[in-house]
Order: C-alpha cells, then sequence, then structure tokens
C-alpha cells in the first residue's frame, strides 16, 4: 500500500495488508496525533487496509507543522507528557514540575515556610529532585540519607548524595539545611544483606521497616517538624493496585499524600505524588542531577514492579489511567477507607518509638538479627511482640508495599 505522510510530505510503501494500527505502529506514529485517511474516509485504529489501497497519514497536533511546541510558550518542546496532552521547552517543563510540587504542598497543607523539613534521599532521581525542588521553591530542606550496606551500589549512592549537598552548598546554607548522615550499621549493628540472610523477614520487608524507622527518629531526634520521600505517582498508582487487589483495607486507609504527626510519630509527606517517574527523570536529567540509574540489587523481580508493569501497559493505552486511578482515590475512595485505620500506638519499652505492641517491628527484627534477647525470657516470642506479621505491617505500613509480609503470612497458613 502506498502511505502519503504530511509534515514533511513524503510517500512510504507498505507490503501487505494489516490493521491501521499496525501501519502507524511500524511508522512510529501515535495514533492519538493523527487523522488515517482512504479516499473520503476515516479509519479507526481498529480498521483493516489492503496492500492496493491509498493512504493519507495527517498530522492532528495543533501548530500542525514541524516540531512539537511548548504548550506555554510556543518555543519547541523538548519534553511530552501525554496525561496532559501536553509538551513543553525546558524551563517551562521545569515551571511545571515546580508548580505540580507547589499545588502537592498547598492542597495537602504539607509544610509551610517556617517548618524544617527532611527530605530522605536516596541518590535516585526522584528525592534529589524533591530536595532540589523544595530549596528552590526556598523551603527550609534537609536531606537524610541512610547507609544500608548494599555494597557498590550504597556506596555510590553515599557518594552522589554527598556531591548533590555539596553543589548545593550555598543555597542549604541560605536555609540552614544540611545533609544528615545515618549508617544502619554503625547506628543499630546490621546491614540489609545481613538482616535478609539472618532475620525471619524478606530482604525488602527489613529495609523498608529500617527506612521508616529510622526517618522517623533521625527527625524527632533533630526537631524536623516534618520528613518528605520522594515517591512518585506510579509509586503510589502500583502501592494503590497492591493492596486494593488483596483488599488490604488498613493499608489503604494509610495511604496518603500525608500523614499527620501522632505519638511518637513525625508528619510525613509526598509531595511528587502528582509527577509520574518520567517526569521525574526529566527533570533531574533537565537540571543537571546526576542520580544513580541503576536499581537496588536486591529488589530483582519484585512484585512492586510487576504492578508498574501492568499500569504502564494501561496506561500506553489511554493516557492518564494512572492519574486517574490516584487522584481519584485520593479524592473520592480515601475518605471511605478511614475506618480502617485503628492501630492504637504505645511506647516501644526498647527504644521508645511508638508501637502496638510492648516492643516495636524494628526492635524486635533487629533482636533477631543479631540474636539478641529484648527483656526478659519470659517476655520471648509471642509476649514479647503480642503481635502477628500483619499488625507488625499495620504498625509501620505507610508507603511501602510490604508483600513479603504478606508473602510469610501465607506460607504460615
Ligand atoms: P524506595 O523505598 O526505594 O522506593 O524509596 C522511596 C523513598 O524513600 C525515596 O524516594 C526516598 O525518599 C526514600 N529513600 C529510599 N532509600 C533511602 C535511603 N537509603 N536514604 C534515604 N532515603 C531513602
Ligand atoms: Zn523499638
Amino acid at each position: 500500500m502506498r502511505v502519503r505522510l504530511r509534515n514533511p510530505d513524503r510517500e512510504v510503501e507498505l507490503r501487505g495488508g494489516r490493521k491501521v494500527r499496525d501501519v502507524l505502529a511500524e511508522l512510529g506514529l501515535d495514533p492519538d496525533t493523527v487523522l488515517v485517511i482512504r479516499e473520503r474516509e476515516l479509519l479507526t485504529r481498529e480498521d483493516r487496509v489492503e496492500e492496493d489501497d491509498v493512504l493519507e497519514v495527517r498530522p492532528v497536533i495543533s501548530g500542525g507543522s514541524g516540531p512539537m511546541r511548548c504548550r506555554r510558550c510556543r518555543e519547541p518542546a523538548v519534553v511530552e507528557v501525554r496525561r496532559h496532552n501536553a509538551a513543553f521547552c525546558r524551563d517551562c517543563f521545569l515551571h511545571h514540575v515546580r508548580e505540580q510540587v507547589r499545588r502537592a504542598i498547598d492542597a495537602y497543607d504539607m509544610f509551610g515556610p517556617k517548618d524544617r523539613v527532611l527530605v530522605a534521599v536516596s541518590g535516585g532521581k526522584d528525592s534529589l529532585a524533591l530536595w532540589d525542588i523544595l530549596l528552590d521553591l526556598g523551603y527550609r530542606a534537609s536531606g537524610l540519607y541512610l547507609g544500608l550496606g548494599i555494597g557498590d551500589y550504597s556506596a555510590r549512592s553515599a557518594e552522589v548524595v554527598r556531591r548533590f549537598a555539596e553543589e548545593r552548598r550555598e543555597a542549604l546554607e541560605a536555609v540552614g539545611g544540611e545533609l544528615v548522615e545515618v549508617d544502619l550499621a554503625r547506628e543499630h549493628g546490621f546491614d540489609v544483606p545481613t538482616a535478609g540472610r539472618r532475620g525471619s523477614r524478606s530482604t525488602c520487608a527489613i529495609c523498608g521497616l529500617s527506612k521508616r524507622y529510622v526517618f522517623n527518629r533521625a527527625a524527632l531526634e533533630r526537631g524536623y517538624d516534618v520528613v518528605a520521600t520522594g515517591h512518585n505517582l506510579d509509586d503510589e498508582a502500583a502501592t494503590l493496585l497492591g493492596n486494593v487487589l488483596r483488599w488490604q483495607t488498613g493499608y489503604i486507609a494509610r495511604q496518603a499524600p500525608v500523614l499527620p504527626a501522632r505519638e511518637g510519630m513525625v508528619k510525613k509527606v509526598k509531595p511528587l505524588y502528582r509527577l509520574s517517574e518520567r517526569e521525574t527523570a526529566a527533570y533531574s536529567f533537565l537540571r543537571g542531577i546526576d542520580y544513580v540509574v541503576e536499581e537496588c540489587p536486591l529488589v530483582a523481580g519484585n512484585t512492586q514492579l510487576r504492578y508498574k508493569e501492568a499500569l504502564n501497559r494501561l496506561e500506553a493505552a489511554s493516557p492518564g489511567t494512572k492519574a486517574q486511578f490516584l487522584l481519584g482515590f485520593l479524592e473520592r475512595g480515601a475518605a471511605l477507607f478511614r475506618a480502617e485505620d485503628d492501630a492504637e500506638l504505645r511506647p516501644c519499652e526498647a527504644c521508645g518509638q511508638p508501637t502496638t505492641a510492648r516492643f516495636c517491628a524494628f526492635c524486635r527484627a533487629r533482636a533477631q538479627i543479631l540474636g539478641e534477647r529484648l527483656g526478659t525470657p519470659a517476655d520471648q516470642g509471642e509476649a514479647a511482640g503480642g503481635s502477628s506479621d500483619r499488625e507488625v505491617a499495620r504498625e509501620l505500613a505507610e508507603e511501602v508495599l510490604p508483600v513479603e509480609i504478606y508473602a510469610a503470612e501465607q506460607a504460615a497458613r
């Protein structure tokens, strides 16, 4: 078949018949940006075209010819955001990202200009972008890096975070910010790989548990008002999907861009929840932020990743699905689950951090990893914890999907 393409004008010959969608895929064209015309009729992507057909593929993007234009200023665009049906030039894209963060902070009253914010920075694109944006917006943002002891991966992450802080020294000084570093092995006697080998929970579960514990303690001890993490739209949508698939109503109730402070728990916020992973990556790239691209070597094949892939397939077919799923939940679904958030907290008898049991999940895990005892011998076992893994997970469930805990529970049944 002969396919006539416009802007610029050219013609392509294709052998054999097939669906319009396959023709477009072969030509690398997005069906949402073109009209496909045969004689005088319009075709949909599901229509079939034959060998002897003559087609015209006509672009429909406003501004029409040549490169895509920035939605704000009409300069040539460098980044497309399909779910907003928009493209932006560099400066307008940076503006768009900051606006999304500003809206998130306002919508949930996350923090104000006087609050001291502790940004948990892993060395990845999201958390470094977040720290960068908050400093840029003039917030009193410090960084917190937790050394997890995962070989070269942790070494490189630490390096990247330190360099970032060094480069932002002036901005940090201007707001009285700092880089706080905590080393898990030095402070608590174990690293993540050791915990994975010795503990009864999976590596990812103990890592998530340690992060939430250390973030909270570090912030309280240093007098920060709020902890901010780099969780983005994709992270939150994947977590929500996982929780919905299992109807984990308690976790669903606690999945929010803001968790208010309560006894012994500092306020936690996720200012990037309105931005996709691709947007935070593009932001970091355009801002020249050197971040760790590789994934943690221990997560291979984790369930959250499969949920992200599933959502990405839906998103490719209908852009905006992911945002509708998450933002619709926050606007209309979340309130319906509030009653499920029933955990009563009291101080851990070993460390004082909040827990639903006598000893907190972190202290119990730590004692097990190090082969130590908590309290008196009579306190061991059920009495010491007094709670199932499910309760442990609920106590600490905030953002990370504790898949491994469900898996352990099911296995025990
Ligand atoms: P993850 O659990 O790896 O998906 O990370 C979620 C968020 O937790 C990141 O966006 C960071 O804000 C924070 N985070 C993860 N790892 C670290 C780390 N080693 N040190 C400090 N913050 C971290
Ligand atoms: Zn404790």
